[in-house]
């Protein structure tokens, strides 16, 4: 007895000894901000990364994931997202056309989100207070030029509540969780709500993203991009071809090039009517790729074409794009656009929000806005996703035990060091 004892002891210490909490291990690495692609294990401590290296040994770790095989990436960070859900309001982002955010997100290796401007200045805390704050993603929020936010069109179309003093105000307010300033749905001929999410982004020192709502001939694509906007700032729902991206020979429109040339940073935003084959296509073999893939999700677009930000990238692999590029795409770029470089990079220190993704080969489809379908042979599918250290999805139980290897009255699986649901909601905690 003593000595088994002693043998219990002597694991408790080298367990309480172990160097990191998590290690995953043998997966191979992608990670823009580093210049990464290749086979690393990658360590983390206290909900940061702890290590990036070539073997880590598996006895540093408290819990080792073997991840052989696999793509070890950044979470992914999904800036167009509406998650402003619960207020009860129909027909409205500000509402029933939002979804909660930890429903989509983790399962898809999205560790962080930004609503694009689901919320103003009017009703913003009344959104942190119902979503944010409650949140196990980490959510971030781009707030509408409008004051009641994106609440359906006689709000949306009311100049006189796109105010930029009390939405900068409102940002800096929340400096950090508030990351730009949105502009959407406007219909109207004047420049106003453009000129105004601009001012507020001068003020609060944030970018803004654009949708350009309907097409007008008094306020054109170019003057948007070459004049009203200032570098850094973002036109999202760039492959819509609604509001004159494309050119006669369907290439880049010249307000596109020269947008480009200024800085402006083109988003994604499938959304539900944000994304054509025939638009995508021809601009991609341009060369005219988009800087950040967002999803634009929200109750229209889950279940239609777009379905989740997996899918969204999905269709730039089958459109041939490399999966480096893409995964650069979906982490360090949305990061450094929002101006939050400690997330989408798997620097030491940084938090610790990883995805474990595999490419799956096979034969898929892959569906735009109008119902138009393209054929692809790579899918990608979330394995693991770690959000502040902690294994928050696990698709196939990579981070389990198998039951018949367990004592046959086994308990609760899992710790709190490594495993975001031993504890959640309060539970017994064992090894
Ligand atoms: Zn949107």
């Amino acid at each position: 007895m003593r000595n088994y004892g002693l043998s219990l002891l002597l694991a408790t210490c080298a367990f309480a000894q172990a160097d990191y909490d998590l290690l995953l291990k043998g997966g191979h690495v992608i990670d823009g901000k580093n210049h990464l692609s290749a086979v690393r294990d990658v360590a983390i401590k206290d909900g940061r990364i702890a290590a990036v290296a070539a073997d880590i040994p598996a006895s540093q770790a408290f819990k080792v994931v073997n991840v052989g095989g696999l793509y070890v990436t950044p979470g992914l960070v999904d800036i167009h997202v509406h998650v402003y859900a619960g207020t009860g309001e129909r027909r409205s982002y500000a509402g029933d056309l939002s979804v909660y955010p930890d429903g989509f997100t983790f399962r898809n290796g999205v560790t962080s989100v930004a609503d694009a401007g689901s919320s103003g200045w009017r009703n913003f805390e009344d959104f942190k207070d119902r979503v944010i704050d409650r949140s196990r993603t980490r959510v971030l929020a781009f707030i509408n030029i409008v004051g009641a936010g994106m609440r359906g069109g006689k709000f949306e179309q009311n100049i006189e509540d796109m105010q930029a003093k009390p939405t900068a105000e409102m940002a800096l307010k929340y400096k950090g969780l508030i990351v730009g300033v949105k502009s959407a749905h406007f219909a109207g001929p004047e420049w106003t709500p453009y000129e105004q999410a601009v001012e507020a982004g001068k003020i609060a020192d944030i970018p803004v993203m654009i949708d350009y709502g309907a097409k007008r001939v008094e306020r054109p694509l170019y003057d948007l991009l070459t004049r009203v906007l200032r570098p850094g700032d973002i036109y999202t729902h760039c492959y819509s071809g609604l509001r004159g991206e494309q050119d006669d020979t369907k290439g880049p429109s010249k307000a596109m090039i020269e947008g480009r040339k200024r800085g402006i940073i083109f988003d994604v935003g499938h959304g539900g009517g944000s994304f054509l084959w025939r638009v995508a296509v021809p601009l991609m073999q341009a060369g005219f790729t988009p800087d950040s893939i967002s999803t634009d999700l929200h109750v229209g677009s889950m279940n239609a074409g777009m379905k989740d930000m997996l899918n969204v990238m999905d269709k730039f692999l089958a459109m041939g794009m490399s999966l480096d590029d893409v995964i650069v795409r979906s982490t360090w770029n949305p990061a450094r656009e929002i101006k939050h470089e400690e997330l989408g990079n798997l620097s030491v220190g940084a938090p610790a929000d990883v995805a474990v993704l595999r490419v799956e080969n096979g034969r898929f489809g892959f569906v735009d806005m109008y119902g138009a379908r393209m054929d692809g042979t790579q899918k990608l599918i979330c394995e693991l996703t770690v959000r502040n250290g902690k294994v928050v999805y696990d698709l196939n139980g990579i981070s389990r035990q198998r039951w018949d290897q367990l004592p046959p009255d086994y308990g609760r699986q899992g710790n709190a060091r490594w495993d975001g649901y031993a504890g959640y909601p309060a539970r017994r905690q064992q090894h």
